[in-house]
C-alpha cells in the first residue's frame, strides 16, 4: 500500500484543525495473512476515520472523483458507491441499478486529496460494494477480510526514455487505453503530466534511472489520477502529448530550441568543411617523387659512345629536384635514388608510396638493339598492357633488371593482359591524372626540346606498378642515336630536359590544385 495521501496528510491536516494522532490500519486477506496492505487513518471526536481511496486501492476496487463537486465514486461492475465532501450521506447503488442513501452519524472529511470515513460505521456499507465480508477488529488494528488479497491492477507498469536527434521522447506505457491525459511544461524546466483514472506502479517508475534530458522523475499516484513530473536538463522548445498510434502508450515528445538544432547543424557543416579542407591537403601536389631510371649494377642501356643510362638518367634526375627545390617551395622533392647505387624497381614504388608522393616521374633513355639506328625522340608512356611490339620490347627492356634482382619471380607477377587488368582496376585512380600531366609534358617536351616527339604511349613498367600515385614513365631520347646521344650526354640537353619536366609538373599542379579549389576530385573517375 502506499502512503503517500497519509504522509500529507501530515502536513494538512493541523492546518485544517484536525490535530488527531495520525495512524494506520492494515488489511488482511485470510487465505494470505503474510500480505499486509494498509490504510490512512486517523481519530478525531472519539471516531477512527480511515481513508476510503486507500482502502479501494486495497481492494483492488477504481475510484472516481469528482473534483468539481468532490464526490468519490466507487465502482465494481455495475455496482456504485458515492460519498460527498463534508456530508453524511452516502449513495449505494446495486448490480441491479437499485439505488440506496445511508446516512452516516459524522461527515465525510476531505483532506490532502483524500476522502476519510468513519472505519466501524462504514464497513458494512464497504461489504456492499466490495463483495467481500470484512471486519475491523481493534485489538490488532486491522481489517480482516475473506478471501485472498486482490491483485493489483496496474495500468502504467513503466515509463522508457527514447532519445531522438532534437530532443527524446518519454514512453509512458499503458497496459489499457488511456483516455484523458495532459501534459504542461513550465518554463523553469518541470514537465507536469496527469493521467487521470488511471494506476501507476510508481515504485518502478520512482527508481527508474535518469540520465541525458531527464534530470528527475517523480510519480505520484492520487486517488484519481496518475501524477507524473520530470525535471528536465538544458533549454527545451515544445513538449508535446499524443497518444501513440500502434499502442496504448502515451508519448511525450520533448524538443530541443531550433537555436540548438541550428547550432548542430552548423557544427556539423563545420566538420564537413574541415573533412574537405583535409581532403583537400591530402590531395594537395605536394610532394614530387623522381625516379632516376636504373643505378649501381644496372647500368640501363648504353651508347654508342659508353653513355650510361644510369648516369644520364640520376643527372637528369638531379636537375629537375634541384629546379623544384629552388622555384616550387611548397613541394617536397623525393628521389628513389641520389646515387649511382641499385634499387629494385618494386622499392621504388615503395619510397613513394612511403612518402606520399603525389607524383611519380621515372626517368629513362631509350635505345635500340641495332646501332647506331636513326629513330630519335622522347616517349611518354603510362602503364598499361604494351599494344605495339615497341612498346613492348621497351617494357621488357626496361624490365628486365629485375633479373638481377634477389627473389624476382616470387616479388613480381608478370604483366600479363589479365594481370594488368587487376593492377589497372586497382590503379584506375590515377589513371586519369596520369593522363592528364602526360599530355602536358609531351606538350612541353615537344615544345622545348631539339628532339621529335614520338608521343604518348602505353606498357607495362613494372616501376610504374607499385606507386599509388599519378605516375608516368619518360624515355627521354635514344641513346642508339648520334644526335640523341649527344644531347643526352650534354649539360645543356639534361637541363633542357629537366626544365621541361619542371615546366610540365608547374602547369600540371596549377591545373590540378584549381580543380581541388573547386573541389572536384581529380584523377577519380
Ligand atoms: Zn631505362
Amino acid at each position: 500500500m502506499r502512503f503517500s495521501a497519509l504522509a500529507a496528510l501530515f502536513v494538512l491536516l493541523p492546518a485544517a484543525g484536525l490535530t488527531q494522532q495520525q495512524n494506520t490500519v492494515d488489511l488482511i486477506f485470510e487465505n494470505d495473512r503474510t500480505t499486509a496492505r494498509s490504510a490512512g487513518a486517523f481519530r478525531h471526536d472519539g471516531l477512527l476515520y480511515i481513508s476510503l481511496n486507500d482502502l479501494c486501492e486495497g481492494f483492488g476496487l477504481r475510484s472516481y472523483e469528482s473534483t468539481d463537486s468532490r464526490k468519490l465514486e466507487i465502482k465494481r461492475g455495475n455496482a456504485r458507491l458515492k460519498v460527498s465532501a463534508e456530508n453524511p450521506f452516502v449513495v449505494l447503488t446495486d448490480q441491479t441499478e437499485r439505488r440506496s442513501v445511508y446516512q452516516l452519524p459524522v461527515n465525510v472529511i476531505h483532506a490532502a486529496g483524500t476522502y476519510f470515513v468513519p472505519l466501524e460505521l462504514f464497513v458494512p456499507l464497504f461489504e456492499r460494494i466490495s463483495g467481500r465480508s470484512s471486519s475491523y477488529q481493534p485489538a490488532t488494528n486491522a481489517i480482516l477480510v475473506e478471501g485472498s488479497t486482490p491483485s493489483f491492477e496496474v495500468d502504467i507498469p513503466t515509463i522508457l526514455f527514447e532519445p531522438k536527434v532534437n530532443g527524446l521522447v518519454i514512453r509512458v506505457k499503458a497496459s489499457r487505453p488511456l483516455r484523458d491525459f495532459e501534459s504542461w511544461l513550465r518554463q523553469d524546466g518541470w514537465l507536469y503530466v496527469t493521467i487521470a483514472e488511471a494506476r501507476a506502479d510508481t515504485q518502478a517508475i520512482n527508481r527508474l534511472k535518469t540520465d541525458g534530458m531527464i534530470r528527475r522523475i517523480v510519480a505520484i499516484q492520487t486517488p484519481t489520477s496518475v501524477q507524473l513530473t520530470f525535471k528536465l536538463s538544458g533549454k527545451i522548445a515544445a513538449s508535446e502529448i499524443l497518444p501513440d498510434d500502434h499502442s496504448d502508450d502515451i508519448l511525450i515528445s520533448i524538443r530541443r530550441p531550433g537555436e540548438e538544432d541550428k547550432i548542430l547543424l552548423e557544427r556539423k557543416r563545420q566538420e564537413i568543411r574541415k573533412g574537405l579542407e583535409e581532403q583537400r591537403d591530402r590531395w594537395k601536389l605536394d610532394v614530387i617523387v623522381i625516379d632516376p631510371g636504373h643505378g649501381g649494377n644496372d647500368p640501363g642501356t648504353t651508347g654508342l659512345n659508353r653513355t650510361r643510362e644510369k648516369d644520364i638518367t640520376l643527372k637528369i634526375g638531379l636537375k629537375l629536384g634541384a629546379l623544384l627545390e629552388k622555384e616550387m617551395k611548397d613541394v617536397k622533392v623525393v628521389y628513389t635514388r641520389k646515387t649511382d647505387r641499385f634499387v629494385e624497381l618494386d622499392r621504388r614504388g615503395q619510397i613513394a608510396n612511403e612518402n606520399n608522393g603525389k607524383l611519380f616521374i621515372s626517368i629513362h633513355c631509350n635505345a635500340l638493339r641495332q646501332k647506331p639506328s636513326s629513330v630519335r625522340g622522347f616517349e611518354v608512356y603510362l602503364l598499361r598492357p604494351g599494344k605495339t611490339q615497341d612498346a613492348i620490347d621497351i617494357a621488357e627492356r626496361e624490365n628486365a633488371v629485375i633479373e638481377l634482382e634477389e627473389g624476382y619471380r616470387e616479388r613480381y607477377q608478370e604483366l600479363t593482359e589479365e594481370n594488368f587488368i587487376l593492377v589497372t582496376m586497382a590503379q584506375s585512380a590515377y589513371l586519369k591524372s596520369s593522363e592528364v600531366f602526360a599530355d602536358i609534358l609531351q606538350h612541353e617536351l615537344g615544345d622545348h626540346l631539339p628532339i621529335p616527339n614520338r608521343g604518348i604511349r602505353q606498357a607495362g613498367f613494372y616501376v610504374l606498378v607499385g606507386a599509388a600515385m599519378p605516375k608516368v614513365l619518360v624515355e627521354t631520347a635514344y641513346l642508339s642515336n648520334r644526335e640523341d646521344e649527344r644531347f643526352l650526354r650534354s649539360d645543356t640537353g639534361q637541363e633542357k630536359i629537366a626544365r621541361a619536366l619542371f615546366n610540365a609538373i608547374e602547369r600540371y599542379k596549377e591545373e590540378y590544385e584549381k580543380l581541388l579549389e573547386e573541389g572536384r576530385e581529380i584523377g577519380v573517375r
